[in-house]
Formats: structure tokens, sequence, C-alpha cells
């Protein structure tokens, strides 16, 4: 939890970058995976770096969070994903927006309707409603 409020932080210090909204945070069970419970939220950025350079970014403070990548869905102690970059539409090889898998998890479209509530409809949220997704608080605070 401390993480993910420090990681906002270090979102609204990004360069060129201020945090429009931030969402409460929400916790879930592990998404085809075992472990702990994760922690999950959304901020909106308000931003003038490109989406590249913005996911590079986001490598950096994962980084900078000690996560290390040794194996395919290895756990983490932070992940970072861009959702959406306004209404654009990209596919590279390092960069799908929007996020591929976003509209399948209800830890997404939770904490995404809070900042965005004109992006998730009620049936998309019906879609993954099965999915224990528990609303833990404000995200600002110690
Ligand atoms: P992850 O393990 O979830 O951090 O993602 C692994 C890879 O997904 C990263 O190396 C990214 O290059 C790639 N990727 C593609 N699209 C996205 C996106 N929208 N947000 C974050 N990572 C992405």
């Amino acid at each position: 939890m401390a993480t993910v409020r420090e990681a906002m932080r270090w979102l609204a210090n990004l360069p060129g970058t201020a945090v429009h909204a931030a969402s409460s945070l929400y916790r879930t069970a592990p998404w085809e995976a075992s472990g702990p419970d994760f922690i999950n939220a959304v901020v909106a950025l308000d931003t003038q770096l490109t989406a590249p350079d913005l996911l590079a970014c986001l490598h950096a403070l994962e980084a900078r969070a000690g996560r290390e990548r040794p194996y395919l869905n290895a756990p983490r102690t932070l992940d970072l994903d861009l959702l959406l970059y306004g209404t654009a539409r990209i596919d590279s090889a390092s960069l799908t927006v929007p996020h591929p898998r976003m509209w399948q998890r209800a830890f997404v479209l939770a904490p995404l309707a809070e900042v965005a509530p004109d992006l998730v409809t009620v049936e998309a949220l019906q879609v993954v409603a099965g999915q224990g997704v528990e609303r833990m608080g404000e995200a600002t605070g110690s």
C-alpha cells in the first residue's frame, strides 16, 4: 500500500506531468498468479511526455521500487501500466494502447470508473462483476 502511494508521488514528479485525479486503492487476489493480494489504483495524468517516454518513465519507477523481471509473471513490487493515452491507439512492439486486457479486469475498471466515469459503462463493469475487488479507501494520506 505504501509502495502504491509512493508511486503516485513519483508520478506527480515526472517531467512535464501533473496528477489530474487519483482513485481509491483496491485490493484483489492475484490474477493468473499466486502470492499475496495486490493493491491497485488508477491515476489520470496531464503530461507533456510522449506515450513511449511515459512508458520508459513507468519502467524506471518500477525499477526504483525494486522490481526485477527474472521470469514472465514473476511476483512484482510495483507494476505500472499505461491504460490509455488520451484517445490514441498505439500498437508498437513495446506498447499497446489502450491496454489490451484492461476491459477484462475489475481491478482496472473499478478504479478507472472513479477517475474517468465517462469511459466505464455499467455494462463494462457488469462483465467483470464476478471478480473479487475490494475498495480500501482514499489513496491520499499515509
Ligand atoms: P508488465 O510485465 O505488465 O510490466 O508488461 C511487460 C511489457 O508489456 C513491458 O515491457 C511493455 O513494453 C509491454 N507493454 C505493452 N503495452 C503496455 C502498456 N499499455 N502498459 C504497460 N506495458 C505495456
